[in-house]
């Protein structure tokens, strides 16, 4: 008899996962497992909020491997030893993964392929969290694209895989092998407890992703540059991450919503989501093929930066004390919620390494340990982006301005005022300038602008410029505010 033993990592689902179907279809017996490794556990990128999601998505991966007949094993410890170990105590033929891209992680499984080989037993890996892997879409003379445009362009051109099916009942009884009980929450595993923002687990994947296509994607095209209640986008980026939901379901669920659209912008709007996407597999790709930028700049001359700002500003950064209300409320929302909107992304991490001078790395980290969906690849490229050392064409004196930024995605001031309750009575003409009312400012015991932002402006473009050279300065001032 064959046995196929399953190793779940970043996808947590039974529904549309590739190597578990591998395993499921070429084994007589499945074997899923989980190992919990203390080298992503104990590492300071990882945060509450990430570890509480994993949690509650690993009791709902075990329920719904149960109500099949099947079980999860639980196992703790270095999965060089675990997985090889498990592996030769069920009896498998082989072991079977989806690849994950992160530089930790290749590594991690080349160890893990090492291990098992010395046993006999072979690793196979599957392609599953993206549609298109590392070197699969290239450029017409063979290279890596850098720049976003042409890629989504070919990566369109290719074609596009759909759902494989759900897990079915055991061919065979599963193993009787001891496996750990999960942990009761996040404290359990070293973390803090986390408010649950998010309902995690393969279910709720689905389910958010359905409610989202009834109606809110033929909105996108707006939806995603607004602040509101009822939220513009599919905030599906903690099942991408965690893989509760699969990229295939999703990209065959949006063809189908597409071809219900309502008009031509509501199909323009589908077509915009695609691209965020396909933004996702842009700095998969980008990751995997450059490794180095996990750790600096894609383009190497901005590792000579000497970044001005101090501890004092960071730490008013991460605290939302920095005396501007957009930059606040989105800092204090991350804190409480381990959540932010992508344009708030955009505006604190132009904030913090263009105003306040402080490195994109140190926005990176905190960023990874905050966030839900803190993702190596999108976080890392979303960073690199807004500092303007990244792949993207997007020049480094694109410098956003946080007040006409505000005024744009929060136009009556109620995200604001929902996250900064100083502001709470602020008058609309001023609750994203509270300055320009000094007695109201006093009043509200709200924090004066700890930089001045156009004065900020100057100093980020010189700092840029003495590391880039005169070549690439700004063309007009147009370029500088968007
Ligand atoms: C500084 C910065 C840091 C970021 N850090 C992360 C991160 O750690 N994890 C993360 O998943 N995304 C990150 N992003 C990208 C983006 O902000 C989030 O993916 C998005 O806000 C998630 O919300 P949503 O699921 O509602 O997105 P939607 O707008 O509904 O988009 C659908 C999906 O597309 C993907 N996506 C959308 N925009 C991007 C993008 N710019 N880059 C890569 N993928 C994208 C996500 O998987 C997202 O769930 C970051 C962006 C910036 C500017």
């Amino acid at each position: 008899m064959k046995t196929a033993l399953h190793w779940f990592r970043r996808d947590l689902r039974i529904t549309d996962n590739t190597a578990l179907w591998q395993a499921y279809t070429e084994g007589d017996r499945l074997v899923a497992a989980f190992c919990w490794d203390e080298a992503i556990l104990k590492s300071p990128d990882v945060g509450p909020a990430r570890v509480h999601f994993l949690l509650r998505s690993l009791e709902a991966l075990s329920r719904n491997l149960e109500s099949l007949g099947h079980r999860l094993i639980v196992r703790h410890g270095p999965p060089e030893q675990v997985i090889p170990g498990l592996a030769h105590e069920v009896g498998a033929d082989a072991v079977f993964v989806n690849r994950d891209y992160e530089p930790y992680s290749v590594a991690r499984d080349r160890r893990v392929a090492e291990a098992l080989a010395g046993r006999g037993i072979v690793l196979r890996s599957h392609k599953d969290s993206v549609i298109h892997e590392e070197r699969e879409v290239l450029t017409r003379t063979g290279t890596v694209f850098s720049v976003f445009t042409p890629y989504s362009r070919a990566w369109k051109a290719r074609p596009v895989s759909w759902p494989v099916p759900r897990l079915g009942p055991p061919k065979a009884p599963p193993p009787v092998v001891p496996s750990l009980p999960l942990p009761a929450d996040a404290r359990e595993l070293g973390h803090p407890l986390a408010q649950e923002v998010f309902p995690a687990g393969e279910r709720a994947g689905l389910e958010a992703l359905d409610r989202f296509l009834e109606a809110r994607v033929f909105d996108y095209d707006h939806g995603r540059n607004v602040l509101s209640l009822e939220p513009g986008t599919s905030q599906l980026s903690p099942h991408l991450r965690f893989g509760t939901l699969g990229i295939r379901t999703v990209l065959e669920r949006l063809q189908s919503a597409r071809a219900k659209a309502p008009t031509a912008a509501g199909q323009k709007s589908c077509d915009t989501w695609l691209s965020e996407l396909i933004w996702r597999e842009f700095y998969l790709q980008i990751l995997s093929n450059h490794p180095r930028v996990a750790t600096g700049a894609f383009r190497p001359e901005y590792e000579r930066i000497q970044w001005e700002g101090t501890d004092a500003q960071f730490e008013a950064w991460c605290a939302g004390q920095t005396g501007y209300p957009i930059v606040d409320a989105a800092m204090r929302c991350l804190a409480a919620t381990g959540w932010m909107h992508n344009r708030l992304r955009m505006i604190v991490a132009m904030f913090l390494t263009k105003d306040l001078l402080v490195s994109w790395q140190r926005g990176e980290r905190h960023f990874m340990r905050t966030l839900v969906d803190g993702d190596l690849a999108a976080n890392n490229g979303g960073w690199q982006w807004s500092a303007g050392c990244g792949t993207d064409a997007a020049p480094y004196f694109r410098i956003f301005n946080p007040v006409t930024q505000a005024e744009k995605c929060d136009p009556d001031g109620s995200f604001v005022r929902r996250w900064v309750p100083e502001l709470r009575d602020a008058p609309s003409d001023c609750v994203h300038a509270p300055w320009n009312r000094p007695l109201f400012l006093t009043k509200s015991r709200y924090a004066s602008p700890i930089v001045q932002h156009d004065i900020q402006r100057g100093r980020c473009l010189a700092m840029y410029q003495a590391v880039k050279g005169a070549s690439t300065e700004p063309r007009t001032p147009d370029t500088l505010d968007e």
